[in-house]
């Protein structure tokens, strides 16, 4: 794999497999870094179990107003655009769980009542699994945007091979996630829901003007709308993981399959070839 090459696993929504994806490439990779970007539902620690060297507090600033500044004119509570504000019987209430903290209202007052202070928004934790380099996050509950985040998660990103777990979806998380990726590794299922969830994601990667490609995930006999999806839309298909209970089972109990496993050693290793070369815009393979 070349150097300083990052890898965005990505899915319409969750469980489809892209964690499993994500810590078996990282596996068997070695020497690499993975970050876990689910920052609503971190679960990479519990496949490859890092021992953790570091917790880093990340704040982002709301807010607080000085009530005896303020004369309830409004105009910061009209121009919050995400509803924080509100002035009610001539005070101003501040909801701070849904505010954004893009910092409008404070530079907007004419008053000078509003300031600044840090309020904490998670945890990024910085471990080592093997030689894996492992990076993660978690967003206290009722926080409203994560993209701080994801943000302070890529500040620590090494040079070399990096595997993004991303964020479930196709929002502000995982666009903030997929900025930092040279190529998106879009998984999905074989069913008219995934392939929904497929195209959701092929448009965002499309939109970032990311490079692309599918893994098809659960396959099993019979049509693969997925799969149907991807060939209608040049979207390349790298591989195809048929449904196992075995590789169900062993990732219900936080296992990695490659490491358990010769023949998904072997699997994700080919995996892991077919997205350098695919990745690669020099390939001639
Ligand atoms: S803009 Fe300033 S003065 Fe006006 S309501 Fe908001 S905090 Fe109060
Ligand atoms: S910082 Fe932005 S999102 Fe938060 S209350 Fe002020 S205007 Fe609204």
């Amino acid at each position: 794999m070349p150097t300083d090459r990052t890898i965005a696993v990505l899915s319409g929504k969750g469980g489809t497999g892209k964690t499993l994806v994500s810590v078996n490439l990282a596996f068997v990779a070695q020497h690499t870094t993975y970050i876990d970007c689910d920052v609503e539902e971190p679960n990479g620690h519990l496949f490859l179990k890092p021992s953790y060297v570091q917790e880093e507090v990340v704040t982002v600033g709301k807010p607080v107003v000085d009530q005896t500044l303020c004369d309830g004119c409004k105009i910061c509570s009209k121009a919050c655009a995400f509803n924080a504000l509100a002035v009610i019987g001539g005070q101003l209430l501040i909801f701070e769980e849904i505010c954004h903290s893009c910092g409008l209202c404070m530079h907007i007052c004419p008053r000078k009542a509003l300031t600044e202070v840090q309020k904490p928004l998670g945890i990024v934790r910085k471990g080592k699994s093997g030689s894996i380099a492992f990076l993660s996050a978690e967003m206290r509950i009722g926080e409203s945007s994560a993209v701080p985040l994801i943000k302070a998660l890529m500040k620590n990103k090494h040079s070399g091979l990096t595997i993004i777990d991303s964020p479930p979806g196709s929002g502000c998380l995982v666009t903030e996630a997929i900025t930092h990726a040279d190529f998106c590794l879009l998984v999905a299922e074989p069913t008219i829901f995934g392939a929904h969830n497929l195209a959701m994601v092929h448009e965002l990667a499309t939109l970032l003007g990311k490079p692309c490609a599918v893994l098809l995930n659960k396959t099993q006999q019979g049509a693969n709308p997925s799969e149907t999806y991807a060939k209608s839309h040049d979207l390349k298909i790298l591989g195809s993981l048929p449904y196992d209970q075995e590789l169900a089972h062993r990732t219900s109990e936080g296992l990695v399959a490659s490491e358990q496993s010769e023949k998904y050693h072997q699997y994700f290793s080919q995996l892991l070839q077919e997205v350098e070369d695919a990745s690669n815009p020099h390939s001639q393979r």
